[in-house]
């Protein structure tokens, strides 16, 4: 019998507030200089005092209360242990017993629990030297943890890709992979039956891909540990980016290593005792949410389920696109075609950029293009061409399209004249089809188009030329 696979996910998220954690130093991801954003109390001076910082707090009530998770009553913060260069106090503060925010779903996944802590300092080392930066040292950190309810690779991804898109809708966060904003970790176990077999946690996962590679890696080396007589070890493993591997890093510490107690310089809170913090007020404060705005999209436009996925993926390109439907009066074929275009050509175009401008693009003017296209003013050649250069150049689709020749031609009269013109010119052709060769009107055809020099309407082109080669 197969194996199955167990995952439950770990994940960290550096907050967007103006200030650290516990106390006034700047909380600036892209600060550059080391050490800059620092103050006593990151730097761990004794005889120094944490204050909370709200923001922060409210950061994770609205997280969870997105997620439909229940907001802690009573909240404390407490001192987790370990010694190590980048957490100078000795200690992270964190949250255990009482996390702000219990359960919640997203992606149909069971979360667990999310609670705020502080990130540590980042050291690195370089040429025999170990240096340490202090200015991410404080900054605010949400850990998530899922319910060990995920058993494929992709139901995965998909999370992790769905809280990143959460937290900047939010304003919660970057949570760039990439930069470290966003971390996480995965828990990964495989057995016969319906018990738990022993996880393995892989960490230094830095984009969505590694944690599906890295998830699927583990399925097959436990399994096959298993297979061949052996156990898996409980332990910390990291992602080998360039073997595509994991490999053994360290035991893992069971919490009671940690020695967790309350933070006796931070009080204890009540949070329905403030009232910015009441169900009422945080649910107020929510913008569209993903979810709610891929069911709009679906439900408004009738839009395919990966299409609604890719458009609202991103809130520059769903704003770019709400923008775009509402200069298209909402009307739903001219939407789902401007979509299209959306989504294959200028996504095409930002892919080959690599880099996605959609606040640089005037919605009227693409959504002008898209009636064009609608009209029949544009062939598809024709509107891909523009969208080119509106792209590049910006201005009006018309007058680029004008002045490139990009019209497209449906007079049946001058079409008829282009028509009349390959007839005369390509008699071997015509006398071809005569004798019931159809591949011949696909030639003339490109001929007429060529002649038009790409404007004319190809679909009349056919019916001109079949009706006038008439046998
Ligand atoms: P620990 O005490 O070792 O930190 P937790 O119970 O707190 O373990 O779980 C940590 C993470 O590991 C959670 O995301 C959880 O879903 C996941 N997890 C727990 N048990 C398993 C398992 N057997 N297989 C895979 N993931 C698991
Ligand atoms: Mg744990």
């Amino acid at each position: 019998m197969a194996f199955r696979p167990t995952i439950g996910l770990e994940i960290h998220a550096e907050l967007r507030t103006k200030t650290k954690m516990f106390c006034n130093s700047k909380n600036d991801p892209d600060e550059t200089r080391p050490n800059v954003n620092v103050c006593p109390i990151c730097l761990a001076h004794p005889g120094t005092l944490p204050v909370v910082n709200r923001e922060a707090v409210r950061h994770i009530l609205r997280i969870g209360t997105a997620i439909g998770g229940s907001i802690a009553d009573y909240t404390e913060f407490d001192r987790k242990s370990y010694f190590y260069p980048d957490i100078p106090k000795g200690y992270q503060i964190s949250q255990y017993e009482h996390p702000l925010v219990s359960g919640g779903t997203l992606a149909g996944v069971a979360v667990t629990r999310v609670h705020l802590e502080e990130d540590t300092a980042r050291s690195s080392h370089e040429g025999g030297k170990s240096v340490v930066d202090f200015n991410r040292a404080g900054v605010p950190l949400m850990e998530l943890v899922t319910e060990p309810v995920i058993h494929d690779a992709e139901t995965a991804g998909k999370f992790a890709r769905e809280l990143q898109l959460l937290l900047r809708t939010l304003g919660a966060g970057n949570a760039n992979l990439e930069k470290g904003e966003m971390r996480i970790e995965a828990n990964i176990s495989v057995s016969r039956d319906d018990r738990f077999g022993t996880k393995v946690e892989v960490k230094n996962l830095n984009s969505f891909r590694s944690v599906e590679r890295a998830i699927a890696f583990e399925v097959a080396r436990q399994s096959a540990c298993i297979d061949a007589g052996g156990t898996v070890v409980q332990e910390t493993r990291g992602w080998d980016e360039t073997k595509q591997e994991t490999f053994a890093q360290r035991l893992k510490e069971g919490s009671a290593d940690y020695r967790y107690f309350p933070e006796p310089d931070i009080p204890k809170f009540i949070l329905s005792e403030i009232p910015e913090f009441s169900h009422e007020t945080l649910e107020a404060s929510l913008p569209e949410l993903p979810w709610e705005r891929r069911s709009r999209y679906a439900a408004a436009y009738g839009l395919k389920e990966a299409d609604v996925a890719y458009v609202a993926a991103a809130g520059d390109r769903a704003a770019f696109f709400d923008a775009v439907a509402g200069a298209l009066g909402e009307n739903p074929d001219l939407v789902r075609l401007a979509a299209n275009y959306l989504i294959t050509d200028l996504g095409g175009i930002y892919a080959k950029q690599e880099s996605e401008r959609w606040d640089a693009l005037d919605a009227e003017a693409f959504a002008k293009l898209i009636r064009m296209t609608a009209a029949g003013d544009l062939s598809s050649r024709g509107a891909k061409d523009t969208l080119a250069i509106l792209v590049e150049q910006g201005g009006d689709p018309e007058s680029i399209a004008t002045e490139h020749g990009l019209i497209q031609v449906n007079d049946p009269e001058a079409l008829g004249k282009v028509v009349e013109t390959v007839i005369a010119q390509e008699p071997s052709a015509v006398a071809e089809y005569r004798t019931g060769k159809e591949a011949a009107l696909q030639y003339l055809l490109g001929k007429a188009m060529k002649e038009s020099r790409g404007a004319g309407n190809p679909q009349q082109f056919r019916e001109l030329l079949a009706e006038k080669l008439k046998r």
